[in-house]
């Protein structure tokens, strides 16, 4: 395909997206692209992307290889989606998208997440940023991170897990599997954030210790009060830690909240009428959030949430009491810019890593006792975010097991 590259209309972590013009004709579409070296997810992408084909799902263009500024780039073509994200349109709408709306939305994810369940395809990073909107509604997109159940199970490669830790279901979190049921975890988790313009989980301070919390804490994330029955049964049932007692694309397609958010209407337009106009909405909502944050936050400093106490709970509870240190484990977080220099950024991780007293001691010299975090999830990893919170500008880490581990995301290679 002859095309030319217009300008950016966004940027992941891995990817830039651009606008394009196809040069024969009026045909615009969009273009991630990234260097050909480094395009590993986005050939996966790419390889997924043009096996699907869905009203719900962003349609696939196809791909090519250019040569831009003497660098050659690999370049996913796909159809142009001009409404932006929904996690944009949250804040377009206030911060809050109504509940007729969510309902709209969702409907449509649902049918999206249905077709590629179906094809034994999992996601496997479902959130308000990667869902495009356009003329018809929401289409899911960014399969960077998706995987094939079927493939996985056939030939026993326990693929890694990867995806956004604030959506990440429980057994994802503490890297036991990564099915269909995860996805319907994280559009729990995209309602709540649809809901109140907020993440799911709130009074985190950093990733290691959010998937701890996710992983072992016997917590879902809090359903707003607000929310008719209806629509608090339907998260109820999206967001069940037990992944087999999860409910289904299919099954959820059929509860009665999309039922009645979709009875009179199939357009966007019909909905946004009913958004929060009023400051008197705004305050209701408002009211009921600062007091569920100053309950959570009484929560946070109760003396069970101190980390190393978190540890040695789970050592205890894990009953593998025979965990070592081993000082091998310290690896550098691999730096992305030049801000980071002077910034120390050890980062221990590992499995079964046990952290003595005298370990404590040792890492709260290195890095202050308020900035220390360590979060041990048996298998998956231990690390000290204070250093990542020192420099907000790295990208990512390096884990053993070729874990990549980014502050906002996860992927393995
Ligand atoms: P992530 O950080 O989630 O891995 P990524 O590098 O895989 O991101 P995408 O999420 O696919 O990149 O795209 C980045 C941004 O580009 C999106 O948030 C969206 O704003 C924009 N974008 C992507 N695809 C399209 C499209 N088809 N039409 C319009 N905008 C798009």
């Amino acid at each position: 395909m002859d095309w030319t590259r217009g300008h950016t209309i966004g940027h992941g972590s891995s990817a830039a997206v651009s606008v394009a013009k196809s040069r024969f004709s009026d045909d615009v579409f969009a273009v991630k692209s990234v260097e050909l070296s480094q395009s590993h997810f986005l050939q996966k992408e790419q390889k997924i992307l043009s096996k699907l084909s869905s009203p719900y799902i962003v349609t696939y263009k196809g791909y090519d290889v250019t040569k831009e500024s003497d660098k050659l780039m690999f370049n996913l073509m796909m159809e142009y989606m001009p409404d932006g994200t929904l996690f944009d349109e949250t804040r377009k709408q206030g911060g809050r998208i109504n509940e007729p709306l969510i309902g709209y939305y969702t409907k449509q994810i649902l049918e999206g997440l249905e077709d590629i369940h179906t094809r034994g395809i999992v996601h496997c990073d479902i959130k308000g940023q990667n869902i495009l909107l356009g003329k018809t509604g929401a289409k899911i997109a960014d399969f960077g991170c998706a995987r094939c159940v079927d493939l996985a199970e056939r030939d026993g490669s326990a693929e890694p897990i990867g995806g956004t830790p604030m959506f990440m279901a429980p057994e994802v979190a503490r890297g036991e599997e990564q099915s269909c049921s995860a996805d319907i975890w994280a559009l729990g988790c995209t309602i709540i954030e649809m809901a109140t313009g907020r993440s799911p989980w709130t009074n985190v301070t950093n990733p290691a210790s959010l998937l701890y919390k996710i992983a072992f804490s016997g917590q879902s994330p809090e359903i707003p009060k607000f929310l008719s029955l209806q629509a608090k049964d339907f998260l109820s049932k999206c967001l069940r830690r037990d992944a087999k007692e999860r409910w289904t694309a299919k099954q959820l397609l059929k509860h009665p909240f999309l039922e009645e958010s979709n009875s009179n209407s199939t357009k966007k337009q019909d909905f946004v009428t009913s958004s929060p106009t009023s400051i008197l909405d705004q305050d209701i909502w408002n009211s009921v959030e600062e007091s569920e944050t100053i309950n959570s936050t009484i929560q946070t400093v109760s003396s069970m949430d101190c980390p190393f106490q978190r540890v040695r709970k789970l050592g205890v509870n894990s009953g593998k009491p025979n965990w070592c240190w081993d000082d091998d484990i310290w690896t550098t977080v691999r730096n992305t810019s030049e801000q980071n220099e002077g910034v120390d950024d050890k980062v221990a991780c590992g499995t079964k890593t046990a952290i003595s007293e005298s370990h404590e001691m040792e890492l709260e010299s290195c890095f202050g006792s308020e900035e220390l975090e360590i979060n041990c999830l048996d298998n998956i990893f231990c690390c000290n975010i204070g250093a990542v919170q020192k420099s907000s500008v790295i990208s990512s880490l390096t884990f053993p097991r070729h874990l990549t581990y980014s502050v906002n995301k996860i992927q393995c290679s």
